[in-house]
């Protein structure tokens, strides 16, 4: 037999080959959206910080003030004694915020979502599942052992079917995200919950590029289709994750009482991980308040999706309107993908490039992500660059 180093020195030559080759770079803040990437200062479209509260003085300061008082880990899964009044309150605070009776805080939103779908359903159970869904959920859906049927991205047509043929199962759970993380478009909830209420299935949204985002005050997805504390639908059960336009780190599920009882009882991924330093609880819940009182972050993003979108048309690239922070520029091809990064990277501008197997097998594209860090000016100069790009020819040649 071949050793591992022989074996993997050529499947990485594989990889280089067909373009699925990835690069990790040593990256570094720089002022408002630049990064400082392998010695060189990018204006940068990458990253989820959507509100650009992950250095915000509020939650560093928290943060600090948390370091002091608690030491900086948490000693203990939150079962043992992981579990600090900082983490209590933010899990009040969430819950309230959402309009949901009780939330759970996990240290991530993998491990929230590999941890819950298991404790939710098993073998004999139906899981069905949007053919985009994050790796996470599909992950989550494979450890469960239930019965998993992807339906087409937002196919409601498919879905009933799948849902007549689940008919027989025990539990019947439809996963989702609530905003696809590669395409920035939502899933339709009021029909997913009407489909859940017609064949009497459970629905588990995953709100990462909601949160803080959408919905009145950023209270996220719920709110933007008009669900309210009060008059959630109890079929429903809802996650989302706290490093994106939180800022920080770590997921929450929030729902009924039982349910979120439930949950900490049976998910794994709770009872047997070291909980997250209380700090990051004092950072995320000085983070609720920003986002609750600084509205004109969201504004911002607005304004600057607009011009996004207003600066990409005319491209030869497709670049369908997401609605949200989250902007896909279509290239279908990994290698010309790579190759429109690089030349974007020669103009100090950096977005990724995402291929396969986080995006579907020829639908590589350019993952543009605002921030309420960008300036007017900053999408202006990403809009010129492609427009040279695609003038230049450099991203039809590959
Ligand atoms: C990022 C992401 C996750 C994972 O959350 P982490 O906190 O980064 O582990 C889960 N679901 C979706 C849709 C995501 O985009």
């Amino acid at each position: 037999m071949a050793t591992p180093a022989e074996i993997f020195a050529t499947a990485l030559q594989a990889l280089d080959a067909s373009g699925l080759r990835r690069r990790r770079r040593v990256v570094a803040p720089q002022d408002g959206a630049a990064l400082l990437a392998d010695g060189l200062t990018r204006l940068a479209f990458a990253s989820n910080d959507y509100l650009g509260l992950a250095r915000h003085p509020a939650l560093i300061e928290a943060a600090q003030q948390a370091a002091e008082r608690y030491g900086v880990g948490a000693t203990a899964s939150p079962l043992v004694c992981g579990h600090s009044p900082a983490h209590a309150a933010l899990e009040d605070e969430l819950a309230r915020f959402v309009g949901l009776p009780r939330a759970l805080y996990f240290y991530a939103g993998y491990a929230a979502n590999t941890g819950i779908i298991p404790a939710l359903v098993e073998r004999g159970d139906a899981l069905l599942s949007d053919a985009l869904n994050h790796a996470c959920l599909i992950d989550g859906a494979r450890l469960s052992r239930a019965d998993v049927q992807v339906y087409p991205h937002k196919d409601m047509t498919a879905l009933e079917r799948a849902l007549i043929t689940a008919r027989g199962a025990r539990r019947r759970l439809v996963v989702t995200d609530a905003v696809f993380s590669m395409d920035g478009d939502l899933a339709p909830l009021p029909e997913l919950l009407a489909l859940c209420e017609r064949f009497d299935a459970w629905l588990l949204i995953d709100d990462a590029h909601g949160y803080g985002v959408l919905g009145e005050g950023g209270r996220g997805s719920l709110s933007h289709w008009g669900l309210r504390a009060g008059a959630m639908p109890e079929r429903l059960i809802y996650m989302a994750t706290l490093g994106k336009a939180a800022g920080v780190a770590g997921a929450f599920v929030a729902g009924p009482e039982p349910v979120i009882e439930w949950l900490m009882q049976k998910s794994r991924t709770y009872m047997f991980a070291t909980g997250a330093p209380a700090m990051v609880a004092e950072a995320l819940r000085a983070s609720l308040r920003v986002i609750e009182s600084e509205g004109w972050r969201r504004e911002q993003l607005l304004r600057l999706g607009e011009r996004l979108r207003a600066g990409l048309a005319g491209l030869p690239w497709r670049a369908p309107v997401s609605g949200t922070p989250i902007q896909p520029l279509l290239l279908g091809d990994n290698v010309l993908a790579l190759a429109v990064m690089a030349a974007l990277e020669t103009q100090g501008i950096w977005v990724p490039a995402i291929r396969p197997p986080t995006v579907p097998q020829g639908s590589a594209r350019l993952r543009i992500s605002l921030s309420a860090l960008h300036s007017a000016d900053d999408v202006d100069r990403l809009c010129a660059a492609l427009r040279s790009i695609a003038a230049s020819g450099a991203g039809r040649g590959a």
